[in-house]
């Protein structure tokens, strides 16, 4: 994401008021009297015409802050969930099999990615559930398939799609008038089936826009990448990134956690323009590798999203946002409320972590990790919770060293 910014600062009609009242404070106080006084008229000389002169700020001194001995006056800032994770479980979220569109069939598709270092894939093909029990034989201690289907839908004459994941059955798709109401089904559905809803690829057709988002409530999870090649992530003039659309839905108080996925179709064919598998993928912050812990895991947004770097740890205390990336060579940016970058930052070397110390203004704060070959890795957005002013001083420029633990 190159544009940080996508919107201007929303200015509240309350703050609007505020400043419209001082301003007006300000012009009866700077108006010379009608009484012809030495002092009046040098009062006023001294006064410079503002810039603007109907939004200048009151010329009163700021009031000294107040000292309290009442340890429950203290400002209180911090991110409202914390967590430590070390243990990951790399999966894919979105593949096809010859079910659908894809040229593999789903015991293929579970070969490729088990010899492929992953953990855990769904088969989520269109409008076609895949029950992991039709090809899973017996329970296998190093690799998970979970329920999963692509609920493949039109909204306003576009392409609307989300995942299903953790489902036990098919839900259907469907043509509706607008993306807000395909979005709205398919979260219903899939809630009501207990599944998961991941938002698919809202670039694809420029099916989804950033303003429909709020229709999705209720879903976990969309997609910030996409390794399938139809799918404009990076956005184009005029319509955001995959990652700005996320900041923008998180800015609304939408919580949804970012993932990566390769939307994988061709096992066989070896051509450029075609969706190969593992360009990108989830790692799931779980000890276990089973359904439900697995499905919890995603439930409740706990995974980091990666085209290529690994990190070692994700640790989220009270105050402080960390993370450890095994490859040092690599630009750590937090990120808040907006898209604003509120820090930049480099690992000292193997082993030690990035951190950003929370000051109070962010909204939220997450992590994007950026190797020197371009390949990102996105955290999860943490809110942060404040009820005092904002702390002065915070993030030393050095990053803490610190193996993980
Ligand atoms: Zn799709
Ligand atoms: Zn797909």
């Amino acid at each position: 994401m190159t544009s940080p910014y996508y919107r201007p600062v929303k200015v509240g009609l309350g703050t609007f008021a505020v400043a419209l009242c001082a301003a007006w404070a300000w012009r009866q106080e700077a108006k010379p009297t009608p009484v012809a006084s030495p002092f009046v008229e040098a009062r006023a000389a001294i006064i410079p015409t503002p810039l603007i002169p109907d939004l200048a700020p009151p010329r009163v001194a700021p009031e000294p802050p107040k000292i309290s001995d009442d340890p429950t006056d203290a400002p209180r800032i911090h991110f409202t969930r914390t967590f430590d994770a070390a243990a990951f479980r790399r999966g894919n979220l979105h593949s096809h099999s010859n079910r659908s569109d894809g040229d593999s069939p789903p015991a293929e598709v579970y070969g490729w990615y088990r010899a492929h270092g992953y953990d855990f894939i769904a088969v989520t093909d269109h409008n076609t559930f895949t029950n992991p029990a039709e090809f899973v034989t017996e329970p296998q201690a190093d690799f998970l398939v979970i329920g999963g289907e692509e609920v493949t839908m039109r909204g306003g004459g576009r392409e609307v799609h989300m995942n299903a994941l953790c489902t036990r059955r098919s839900i259907p798709g469907g043509t509706f008038p607008s993306a807000r109401e395909a979005l709205a089904h398919g979260v219903l559905e899939i809630r009501t089936a207990g599944g998961i809803a991941l938002i698919n690829h809202p670039n694809f057709t420029w099916g989804v826009k950033a303003s429909d988002l709020a229709a999705a409530a209720g879903s976990n999870l969309i997609e910030i990448y996409s390794g399938h090649p139809f799918v404009p992530s990076d956005g184009r003039p005029g319509s955001p990134s995959h990652e700005t659309m996320w900041d923008m839905a998180l800015t609304e108080g939408l919580d949804y956690t970012g993932v990566a996925v390769d939307d994988m179709h061709r096992l066989r064919a070896d051509r450029r323009r075609v969706s190969r598998p593992g360009k990108a993928w989830v790692e799931v912050f779980a000890d276990k590798l089973d359904a439900p812990t697995i499905c919890e895991a995603l439930e409740n947004g706990m995974l980091y999203s990666s085209t290529g770097p690994v990190l070692r740890r994700v640790r989220v205390t009270d105050d402080t946002y960390g993370v450890w990336p095994v490859d040092h060579n690599v630009d750590v940016i937090f990120i808040g409320s907006g898209g604003r970058v509120l820090a930049r930052r480099r690992p000292t070397g193997p082993e030690s972590s990035v951190a950003y110390g929370v000051v109070g203004t962010e909204g939220y704060v997450r992590a994007r990790i950026v190797r020197a070959d371009g390949k990102v890795a996105w955290t999860p957005a943490v809110r942060v919770h404040s009820t005092g002013v904002p702390r002065a001083i915070a993030n030393p420029t050095a990053p803490q060293t610190r193996p993980p633990g």
